[in-house]
């Protein structure tokens, strides 16, 4: 038995993770007078969020008409028909009044001559329920948006006096014998001492698990832990086959260049030197959303159409903008593209290649954060005691595909939602659930395995072969064949994690056993990704399977809701939410505008 001595915290919330999703949980909780604690394995302000560069959607009309009914038509249909409509209302609607609060909260936007909030166009955001020209609704503050925000949330989450545990990272949740979430162990990184939180609340707001492919815009910290928790505490993840590829990494390094540089007038070519997307998406061209944008750059290098030496890249031109707009609007690109392409943005084209970028599975939640574990009797049954919100979560808006600039408001929306909750379900004067023991042996007893591991596979070893067979096999574009020979393959290497070494066995600031304990978390979502995959024989969003090139909405408009253990998985469904939260007459949209069609642009 692995014996840890612990340090305990009694808190009404915990909140795993300070991204943009976890600080507006933090905050919103803080602000409520609820005893708050955040919990981040990186300083806040480093959180993968400070990374996000285009800006947050919202349909302020600030450049012209909008309404939040576009926004959501556009969510729906950019969704593939796969998001649930009641969160989806939820997010467009509630859009502007959560950018406000930002803007209040002294986030520094861009502005309009009239010193309004600046907005750019984005792929997928329309007017006129997708009949009328693209509209101007993502609000920026140049191509910093999400550092903007991130530094005003958190300095606003001190003010409010919500107490920070930085470079604590997070093991395992605590859970009741009934089911009850009522806590998390944690590490401390810097002096190796151990910590139980208990809460009345806790919210996972972890990020993404963009690091289980070898080619992603994701910081080395989006590792999925938030869903290996859920997963090892047996709660189930949903839809993780949807893995968006953003067009336009840099080639080679992976480093995103934003779709705010499509939106500022940028477009693509081929070695032609043709505008390609012309083709493909006569109304909406380079500005089509990006499962489709990804999908025709992939069939113009599959076509020998490719630039450069190898011909397996695309070009991302920029340099007939004016100068200055780039200088103002663009600049932390143009530096990027400097650095990672030797490129000068205002004389040449950026060489850019599809990369992944963002996951739109996740722990499934309602449109309150809530978890879910759904059970045959009751698809939206929740877990007591447990959150999940940002990237980890899955509440679901973003379904197959999610649309640029949705992934920042999503944060701050449900962020705000959670708190909200917490403000009505949290009881004040009731106690603080006591620690359930076996849960935390349980944890410390999976940490001591991995600390003393001596198997024959090194962690950088293991997850370089993870990562390989996943960007191989679950790719853009999918089949049969390599979706059967990824599921074999990953489920092989998940099954090594019984057989890795560690080779330090310290506590303090020890790396390798920190991404050995992100390694055993990206590896369950990796696994759900592909297991779920190879089941969904249809082409929805980002899951474009070769074998089966259409939308099946008859057999498969269904969340896939996957449970891992070990190396198995076990799929099951969960009904997609068609009602939304109003009527027409209650100024809601009318039903007929969102049902299921061809996705054309
Ligand atoms: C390069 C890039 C640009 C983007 N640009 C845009 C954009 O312009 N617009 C848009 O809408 N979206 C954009 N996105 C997507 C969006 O930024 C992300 O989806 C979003 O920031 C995720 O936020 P989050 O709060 O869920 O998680 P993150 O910001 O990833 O934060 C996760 C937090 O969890 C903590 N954490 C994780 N695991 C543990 C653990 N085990 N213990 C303790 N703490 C833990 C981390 O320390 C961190 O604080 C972009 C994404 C990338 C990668």
């Amino acid at each position: 038995m692995a014996e840890y001595e612990y340090e305990t915290h009694d808190y009404d919330c915990v909140v795993v993770g300070a991204g943009g999703a976890g600080l507006r949980a933090t905050l919103g909780m803080a602000e409520q007078g609820l005893r708050t604690a955040c919990i981040s394995k990186v300083f806040p302000t480093r959180s993968h969020t400070v990374a996000a560069q285009g800006g947050i959607a919202a349909s302020l009309g600030n450049m012209g008409p909008d309404s939040w009914q576009w926004h959501m038509y556009d969510t729906v249909k950019g969704s593939d028909w796969l998001g649930d409509t009641d969160a989806m209302e939820y997010l467009a609607r509630e859009a502007p009044k959560a950018v406000y609060e930002l803007e209040h909260y002294g986030v520094p936007f861009s502005r309009t001559e009239e010193g309004k909030i600046y907005q750019r166009p984005f792929g997928g955001h329309t007017t006129e329920f997708g009949e009328g020209p693209a509209v101007q609704r993502t609000c920026a503050a140049a191509d910093r948006t999400g550092h903007a925000i991130l530094h005003t949330l958190y300095g606003q989450s001190l003010k409010q006096k919500a107490e920070f545990y930085i470079e604590y990272f997070a093991i395992d949740l605590i859970m009741s014998d009934d089911g009850v979430c009522t806590g998390v162990v944690c590490w401390k990184l810097d002096d190796g001492t151990m910590h139980v939180f208990n809460a009345k609340m806790v919210v996972l707001a972890t990020g993404g698990y963009g690091r289980a492919y070898f080619s992603a815009t994701s910081a080395h910290t989006c590792t999925g832990d938030g869903g290996g928790m859920a997963a090892r505490a047996g709660l189930p993840m949903q839809d993780m086959e949807f893995v968006q590829f953003h067009p336009t990494g840099i080639y080679g390094s992976g480093c995103l260049i934003t779709e705010g540089a499509r939106g500022e007038g940028g477009y693509l070519t081929n070695s032609e030197g043709e505008r390609f997307m012309e083709r493909y998406a006569p109304n909406y061209k380079d500005l089509a959303p990006r499962d489709y944008v990804s999908r025709c750059m992939t069939m113009e290098i599959r076509e020998g159409r490719g630039v450069g030496a190898g011909k397996d890249h695309i070009h991302l031109n920029l340099n007939h903008l004016p100068k200055e707009a780039l200088a103002e609007r663009l600049p932390g690109i143009s530096e990027s593209a400097k650095i990672f392409a030797g490129v000068d943005v205002n004389k040449e084209p950026i060489p850019v290649l599809p990369t992944v970028h963002y996951n739109m599975g996740g722990i499934p939640t309602n449109y309150f954060g809530e978890v879910l574990h759904p059970t045959k009797d009751n698809p939206n049954a929740i877990v007591p005691g447990l959150m999940a919100v940002g990237e980890a979560g899955c509440a679901s808006v973003h379904g197959a595909n999610r649309l640029g600039s949705n992934s920042l408001i999503d944060l701050v929306v449900f962020g705000r939602a959670a708190a909200i909750r917490a403000g009505t379900v949290v009881d004040r004067e009731a106690a603080i659930p006591a620690t359930h023991k076996p849960s935390v042996d349980k944890a410390f007893e999976r940490f001591d395995g991995l600390r003393h591991s001596s198997g024959a596979n090194s962690t950088a070893d293991l997850r370089l072969e993870m990562q390989k067979a996943m960007q191989e096999d679950a790719a853009v574009f999918r089949t049969d064949k390599t979706l059967k020979e990824g599921v074999e393959k990953m489920t092989e290497i998940a099954g090594k994690m019984n057989d890795i070494h560690v080779t330090d066995r310290s506590l303090v600031w020890n790396t390798d056993l920190m991404e050995t304990l992100e390694l055993g978390n990206l590896m369950p979502n990796a696994l759900a990704t592909i297991v779920s995959a190879e089941a969904r024989k249809e082409s929805r969003g980002a899951h474009a399977h070769e074998d089966y090139a259409t939308r099946d909405d008859e057999n498969w408009r269904v969340h896939t809701i996957s449970h891992v253990d070990g190396s198995n998985v076990t799929l099951s469904h969960r009904p997609v939410i068609t009602k939304p939260l109003s009527t027409e007459k209650e100024g809601g949209i009318n039903l007929n505008r969102i049902a299921p069609k061809v996705r054309t642009f």
